[in-house]
């Protein structure tokens, strides 16, 4: 992606963003973001000007790309950011800190993958993650495996070890 087309989606998220924090629902609702964008009326209350058209265009087709993946609310495409950053992080480095225990990715269908198939596969698990597919790479969010038996990776079938062990077993 070129520069100037990165900076472009940033300022349209941050526009985004700016509508979301003057709208009365606690939810923000993208539908009421769109309308708000499509309104000439609350596009000058926010103090955007006929320059800022390219930007208004831009963030109108960002929305209506999040609508078409079934999301709904601005608080769900933040969370699903929110879960991508966490699968970095694991990816850059699966064990926590401070403590340093065994950190796990769980997927969306309950299953958990190993840092190593998380970063071979990131691709397919951003674009999972942020279009909600029901294909197996829709991350949910990573935990410490406190206690327990070793987690399988799904993909690869490497045990990740818990940082206590099994209960009971010396
Ligand atoms: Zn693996």
């Amino acid at each position: 992606m070129a520069g100037t087309e990165k900076v472009m989606i940033v300022r349209a998220l941050e526009f985004i963003d700016a509508i979301g924090s003057n709208l009365a629902e606690v939810e923000k609702p993208l539908k009421a973001i769109r309308e708000a964008l499509e309104d000439g009326e609350a596009l000058a209350y926010l103090g955007a000007t006929d320059e800022d058209q390219e930007l208004i265009e831009l963030a109108h087709d960002l929305i209506t790309n999040r609508l078409k993946r079934g999301l709904v609310t601005l608080g769900q495409v933040s969370k699903r950011n929110e879960t991508l950053v966490k699968v970095r992080e694991y990816i850059r480095n699966p064990v926590a800190w401070p403590g340093g225990y065994p950190v796990v990715l769980y997927m969306a269908d309950g299953e958990c993958l190993c840092s190593k198939c998380a970063k071979e596969n990131y691709r397919l698990i951003s674009q999972a993650t942020r279009d909600n597919l029901r294909d197996g790479w829709q991350a949910a969010g990573t935990a410490i495996h406190w206690e327990g038996e070793p987690l399988v990776c799904a993909h690869c079938s490497t045990e990740i070890e818990s940082a206590y062990g099994i209960p009971g077993d010396e």
